[in-house]
């Protein structure tokens, strides 16, 4: 890593670790053969994937290796999921959301009502937690699939999805429970044969746990109904076409193994601090998801009257990386869809900014997040046309903008 970049930003991506580096070289030089080949030296790789998988398969809880199948991504492990489900019992055509979910849960629900589905999208309340009167009411006998995430990305607001599954089972055993587990598999424990055992299916991706880009799973339990979403070959058992990515694969397993000895309880005491002395020093900040359980490696901070973009644009200059919702639609301007629907006052929607921690972030480096940031949203707030600079306080009487959302 460049010695000037602090970076804050591990729910959008994480470094590769080196243990899990070293594991793949081989496979794209010495044993690059395919896996699926007849001839003896596909053993290597093929064996591979076999303990890859059993790994895995450990790691969740001690599942079936034959319930996990290895994808590009969990954007494909979702859509696998979803449109899964909608082609094996095209008789069901309802789905249950919330609408918080990252877009590639969001935006294949939005494909599924074109197709002919209903989908419900389950509220949140002001700190992101899910409206469970609201999600009760929508569960119905004819429910195909609930699909619910783990922990939000941008907030890291965590939801009880055990609790959620469970109410889905009592409600019908046939209706299908998935998470979208992708911020949470290596940051907290996921254990589908004990508290998880209602979850029919779960997604996971590669490089938020310190494996690379474009390596996926999808745990599939036995029995569940679910077509595949991509036709090809045989390889994944007929579940996912396509020559296995072998080094992103073994690589997958040896950061499920590494992420056991991690070391939450100090990257949550650098969270807190960092959270706590920002408050302290900046007037005008909220937590958003603070009252809800939240991911001890996320802080997102509402810095009222000033655009996200502006300070993003500022902690780039000392070479700070963070994020202004989810870095799939902070390329755009539009609010982030997860604070709108935390009904976020407008002046603190545009102002929230995520720091997301993780295994290699140093003190050194949240020390100095928080002697720069205070100043940064000090400077931005003389520019903003809700700031009064001569009393350093919101202009009286609200808005000088024409904005009221
Ligand atoms: N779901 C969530 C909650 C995510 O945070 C992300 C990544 N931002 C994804 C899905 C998509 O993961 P991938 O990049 O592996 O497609």
């Amino acid at each position: 890593m460049n010695m000037n970049t602090i970076y804050l930003d591990y729910n959008a991506s994480t470094p590769v670790a080196p243990e899990a580096f070293e594991v793949m070289k081989p496979f794209l030089t010495e044993f690059y053969f395919n896996p699926n080949a007849m001839y003896e030296q596909a053993n290597l790789p093929a064996r591979a994937i076999r303990d890859a998988r059993e790994t895995l398969a450990a790691f969740l809880g001690g599942v079936l290796p034959d319930e996990l199948i290895f994808t590009g991504s969990a954007t494909e492990s979702n859509n696998t999921a979803i449109f899964g489900c909608m082609l094996a019992k095209p008789k069901r055509r309802h789905i249950i959301t919330t609408a918080v979910e990252h877009p590639s849960v969001l935006n294949v629900c939005k494909e599924a009502e074109r197709r002919g589905c209903e989908v419900d999208y389950i509220g949140v309340d002001s700190q992101g937690g899910i409206l469970m009167d609201e999600y009760i009411k929508a569960l119905r006998p004819d429910t195909l699939l609930v699909t619910i995430m783990h922990a939000n990305n941008e907030t890291g607001v965590i939801f009880p999805i055990d609790e959620l599954a469970r109410i889905a089972k009592e409600t019908n055993p046939d209706i299908l429970f998935h998470t979208d587990a992708t911020q949470t598999v290596g940051k907290l424990p996921v254990d589908l044969t004990a508290n998880f055992r209602d979850i029919d299916m779960l997604s996971l991706s590669g490089h938020k746990l310190y494996a690379p880009k474009g390596v996926g799973a999808l745990y599939v339990r036995k029995g569940t109904a679910c077509r595949p979403y991509i036709y090809g070959g045989h390889q994944e058992r007929g579940r996912r076409a396509g020559t296995q990515n072998v080094c992103h694969i073994t690589a997958l397993a040896k950061a499920c193994e590494i992420a056991q000895q991690d070391d939450h309880s100090a990257v949550r005491a650098l969270r807190d601090k960092m959270e706590h002395e920002l408050i302290e020093r900046i007037p005008h900040v909220l937590v958003n998801g603070g009252g809800q359980p939240r991911l001890h490696n996320t802080l997102n901070l509402a810095c009222e009257y000033i655009e996200g973009e502006g300070i993003l644009y500022q902690l780039n200059e000392y070479g700070i990386c963070a994020s202004s919702g989810s870095a799939c639609t902070s390329g755009s301007l539009d609010p982030s869809h997860v604070l709108t629907a935390m009904g976020i006052p407008f002046t603190a929607m545009h102002g929230s900014v995520r720091f997301s921690l993780g295994r290699y972030t140093t003190e050194a480096e949240v020390d100095k997040l928080i002697e720069v940031f205070p100043e940064i949203v000090k400077n931005l707030r003389k520019l903003s046309p809700y700031w009064d600079d001569k009393t350093d306080s919101p202009h009286k009487g609200g808005l000088i903008g024409q904005h009221d959302e």
